[in-house]
């Protein structure tokens, strides 16, 4: 069996509690090193076979898997963050299932909310924006033309913008392009939960210069959006004039 696990953002104790059990339980672990920590690496039990991904093409970690499989092994294949974004799982499912290899996943926290935990921030404030975009713009990979950075920021949604760290003049240029002004509130969150995890306020305009000041080039997420900064309205959820199924209003204020 191989299970896909989200190891979290990076502090050991961001996994979950089943990620944790299924690696304290492999026989084999597959991690991506370049963004894991390896101190998740402590939980693996004596003896477990550990390799580092990023030195590896897909057929070699099938190839591990497989003949994981065939010693009737367990497999922790361990992703960063939530293994649902940026985590290519989806090739190596199909060739799973192509070889009738059984599989499972066990969701982590993603990046974007461990960022938002370091503001701390909420993306979703009543009046300012209800709707989270997670992007990132081409480089070596490219990105659907129709997902190019200017038409997602004309939206005005609360940003959060992987794998760009390192294209900051252009990502700048291109949110500018589509709508904010240079002074839109932005953010960078480098290595969010890490023990050198930097939170810098900046403005959508002054990304280059913030990030070069801190020394950051990449595992970094850029935020922007007004969620940053814009005054917003209470939500109803908690408002005493709002009643919902599990509360009836109990006086006529509603929100400013
Ligand atoms: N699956 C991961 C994303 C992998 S793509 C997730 O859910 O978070 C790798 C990119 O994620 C990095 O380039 C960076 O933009 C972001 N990232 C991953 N870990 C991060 C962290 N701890 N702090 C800030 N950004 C991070």
């Amino acid at each position: 069996m191989i299970h896909f696990v989200g190891a979290g953002p990076g502090a050991p104790d961001l996994i979950t509690l089943r990620g944790h059990r299924l690696l304290c339980e492999a026989d084999v672990i597959i991690y991506a090193g370049s963004l894991v920590n390896p101190a998740l690496l402590d939980a693996a039990k004596e003896g477990c076979a550990i390799h580092n991904s990023a030195c590896m093409t897909l057929e070699e970690v099938l190839a591990v898997m497989e003949q994981a499989e065939r010693e009737q092994k367990t497999t922790v294949r361990l992703h960063t963050g939530d293994p649902c974004l940026y985590g290519a799982i989806q090739e190596q499912m199909d060739a799973l299932r192509q070889k009738g290899i059984p599989y499972a996943v066990t969701p982590g926290v993603s990046s974007f909310c461990a960022a938002a935990a370091a503001l701390p921030a909420e993306y979703t404030l009543p009046g300012v924006s209800q709707t989270v975009i997670l992007t990132r713009m081409a480089g070596r990979t490219p990105v659907p033309e129709r997902e190019e950075i200017a038409g997602l920021a004309a939206h005005g949604a609360s940003m959060a913008i992987f794998l760009s760290a390192g294209m900051l003049p252009e990502l700048s240029e291109r949110l500018i392009a589509g709508g904010y002004s240079p002074d839109s509130p932005a953010a960078i969150v480098y290595k969010a939960s890490w023990p050198d995890e930097i939170v810098c306020r900046c403005t959508v305009g002054t990304l280059v210069q913030a990030a070069q000041e801190k020394g950051i080039t990449k595992t970094a997420l850029i935020l922007a959006g007004g969620f940053l900064k814009e005054p917003y309205r209470r939500s109803r959820l908690y408002d005493p004039g709002f009643s919902h199924a599990f509360r009836p209003a109990s006086s006529t204020e509603d929100t400013p």
